[in-house]
């Protein structure tokens, strides 16, 4: 098996068995991210304790990518502070953009999203949901 395949069957299978599907009971914050492009939904819940990301949680519909990218996502920022979870943003942002200056040591299943770049339309479905996570931080913000 070569990396594309790996990374195909990575997309494939958190597409197929998503992770921290759900809502959450008394999200701290809860917020919607819809891509018209594609057609994709993605509803986010999370609890936030003392900076840290407790729990996350996603709803949606849509494509393969925009659905799984939800579903890596969330076990990705589950645990981190909000500042790691927003530098995470930053890293896979600037990979599915085709940027070369990312950090590729903090991407670990998020690394799947990188052929992405290569189909400029399907840029907005893998950072469906992480737009909902900047938009959710921000909120909680002030
Ligand atoms: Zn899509």
């Amino acid at each position: 098996m070569d990396i594309d395949e790996l990374y195909q069957e990575i997309i494939l299978d958190h597409y197929k068995h998503p992770r921290n599907r759900g809502t959450l009971e008394n999200a701290d914050v809860k917020i919607t991210g819809k891509n018209p492009f594609c057609g994709d939904e993605i509803i986010l819940s999370l609890k936030l304790k003392d900076n840290i990301v407790t729990d996350v949680a996603f709803e949606g519909s849509g494509c393969a990518i925009s659905q799984a990218s939800a579903s890596v996502m969330t076990e990705q920022i589950k645990g981190k502070t909000l500042s790691e979870a927003r530098e995470l943003f930053q890293e896979f942002s600037k990979m599915v953009k085709g940027e070369i200056n990312y950090d590729p040591e903090k991407m670990d299943e998020l690394a799947a999203f990188k052929g992405v770049c290569e189909y400029p339309t399907r840029v907005k479905c893998a950072l469906l949901s992480w737009n909902a996570l900047k938009n959710a931080l921000e909120q909680k913000k002030e």
